[in-house]
């Protein structure tokens, strides 16, 4: 007979995850498990006066890429430290199990472009001890982490895996779709939350590579997903290209029976309709009975850049000759006439998605030599030089060694559009990239951001509507048991903040990786408390599991 509970949280603002009005009242734990709601009837070990602070379950992060971090940084810093008790990695098919030996070199290239970390971080960070999947899988489990962990079977690594370089070049074999898709299905069966691919032009490896999903055809996406279905558990997700129509995924939704995650609608300010479109495509398929999500981000998306490594216009068609060019001849590229006219062409026609968009007015030199020019906008220097924006920014960066650091407002930046897109039933608050493009933008701060500027400086949502976005909303499209909302029995994933305060702090460089290489990252406001199965972060507590057993 329980006689004490480990720990009660007294006088806490409860906020279920499931949608209903908060409520004043106790939270009790016992064994990492929620185990009374509303008055405690038994003392706690440890008890905390939460004096009127919200109380929410923790926030699970649906798309992050913490797949190599999590290999040397099993604290996978920033997010716990942000409210977030759950990371759904590999997301976009960038993992890095299933991964042998001789392809490891391989693999890390094709992360660095995408992961916004050089090779050099990822080669003295990964740890390789492991082969398979499932093996990788192992490795989380033992060492623990400090948030949960689902880990999706990630495409690209597995198209590696089984077609070697030639991956990147081709379309697969009848025999090597059949190998993926056996490593698909025992992958899941294993215990990967689902299948997770990219067709998104963006995504490219070093050297502008396409990652290998990309060479993927229509008849090997089916197989990929059909392996799901054979599984008979596991979510699908995708980050998809412009060319990927909506009703092959309503297709694959319909003959796979699997929940399908079609990332990533980001809002578009010279296409503005097209994210509502495939929201309203979305919705369409689910009253035909599909499950389908669409992975929408509550943040503007804005990248710092430099000419070096500029994530912002590698997915341009007609940037494809500068990517595989290094030094000299790159500079060179940069120079040309022809080059720079194909470029301005290209951004003059629309797009259905691109992440650049010729707004060069959001567009801002953040360092420079010429500190006349830093905090001002590319279309503000070019109007001064009487140039054209692209040659501006060219030409600044060249005489500056290619040096000068550029932030890009990219896409998400109409808030009245992004409201929209947060309010329509068929979206999933998603898109984080927590542990990706690490050099260019942090959004791992994303739950904080719903909460403060959504909710409270936009009256957007209510506090218990978004709460239920960040919870018990994901966890059901994932099929997370027992976890996302404060009910008895419940694990104790939970998050304590002040609904006054809570915010995600302005981004600031930290030198952290391994190698002390530089990344953004976000400090947490109004944050009074994050407990991962009932144990309270702090130092280097890994109290999170590798979730492997997800609702069928
Ligand atoms: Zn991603």
């Amino acid at each position: 007979m329980d006689s004490m509970h480990d720990l009660v949280i007294r006088n806490a603002l409860l906020i279920d995850g499931l949608g209903s009005p908060p409520r004043r009242g106790d939270l009790a734990v016992k064994d990492g498990k929620i185990r009374e709601t509303g008055t405690a009837s038994l003392p706690g070990k440890q008890t905390i006066d939460a004096d009127g602070l919200a109380l929410m379950p923790g926030i699970i992060d649906n798309h992050t890429h913490y797949d190599a971090q999590i290999t040397w940084d099993p604290g996978i810093s920033p997010s716990p430290q942000l409210g977030v008790t759950t990371a759904v990695i590999g997301n976009c098919g960038f993992t890095i199990a299933p991964c042998r030996p001789a392809d490891r070199e391989r693999v890390m290239r094709n992360l660095t472009q995408v992961e916004g970390m050089s090779l050099e971080v990822l080669k003295s960070g990964i740890r390789w001890d492991f082969e398979s999947l499932p093996q990788y899988l192992a490795l989380l489990e033992r060492r623990g982490s400090a948030a949960n962990i689902a880990v999706f079977a990630g495409h690209s690594a597995i198209r590696t895996y089984v077609m070697g370089e030639a991956a990147t070049q081709r379309v697969a074999t009848d025999d090597e779709v059949a190998a993926m898709r056996r490593i698909v299905v025992d992958g899941v069966r294993a215990g990967a939350v689902g299948f997770s691919t990219s067709t998104s032009p963006a995504h490219n490896g070093e050297g502008g590579e396409p990652m290998p999903s990309r060479l993927a055809d229509d008849r090997e996406m089916r197989s990929l997903v059909g392996g799901l279905k054979e599984a008979g558990r596991g979510v699908f997700m995708l980050t998809k290209g412009g060319h990927t129509p909506m009703a092959f995924l309503d297709e694959l939704a319909a003959d796979s029976s699997r929940p399908v995650v079609v990332a990533a609608l980001l809002h578009n300010s010279t296409n503005p309709e097209s994210v509502f479109k495939d929201l309203e495509a979305i919705r369409e398929s689910n009253a035909r009975g599909r499950r389908l999500v669409g992975a929408v981000s509550c943040c503007p998306l804005a990248m710092d850049f430099t000419l070096r490594s500029p994530y912002t216009f590698e997915g341009l068609q007609s940037w494809q000759p500068a990517l595989p060019l290094k030094d000299a001849a790159y500079r060179e590229k940069l120079k040309q006439r022809a080059f720079r006219d194909a470029v301005t062409s290209e951004l003059a026609q629309p797009a259905h998605f691109r992440l650049f968009n010729g707004e060069w007015d959001k567009v801002h030199v953040v360092e420079s030599r010429r500190k006349e020019a830093e905090h001002r906008s590319v279309a503000e220097l070019a109007r001064a030089a009487g140039k054209d924006p692209l040659d501006a920014m060219l030409d600044l960066a060249l005489e500056e060694d290619l040096d000068t650091v550029f932030s890009a407002l990219l896409l998400n930046s109409d808030e009245e559009a992004v409201g929209r897109m947060l309010r329509h039933p068929a979206s999933l608050v998603s898109l984080s990239d927590a542990g990706a493009h690490l050099s260019f933008f942090n959004d791992a701060g994303f739950g904080l951001h719903l909460l403060g500027h959504w909710v409270r400086r936009r009256g957007l949502l209510t506090l218990e509507e978004a709460v239920r976005r960040l919870t018990s909303h994901p966890a059901g499209v994932f099929g997370i048991r027992g976890r996302g909302a404060l009910l008895p029995g419940y694990h104790a994933d939970l998050l304590l903040f002040d609904p006054d305060k809570v915010d995600r702090g302005p981004k600031r460089r930290v030198f952290d990786l391994p190698g002390g290489h530089p990344r953004l990252s976000t400090p947490a406001i109004g944050v009074e408390g994050v407990w991962v199965n009932g144990t309270r972060l702090s130092g280097e507590a890994l109290p999170g599991r590798l979730l492997r057993d997800f609702l069928p």
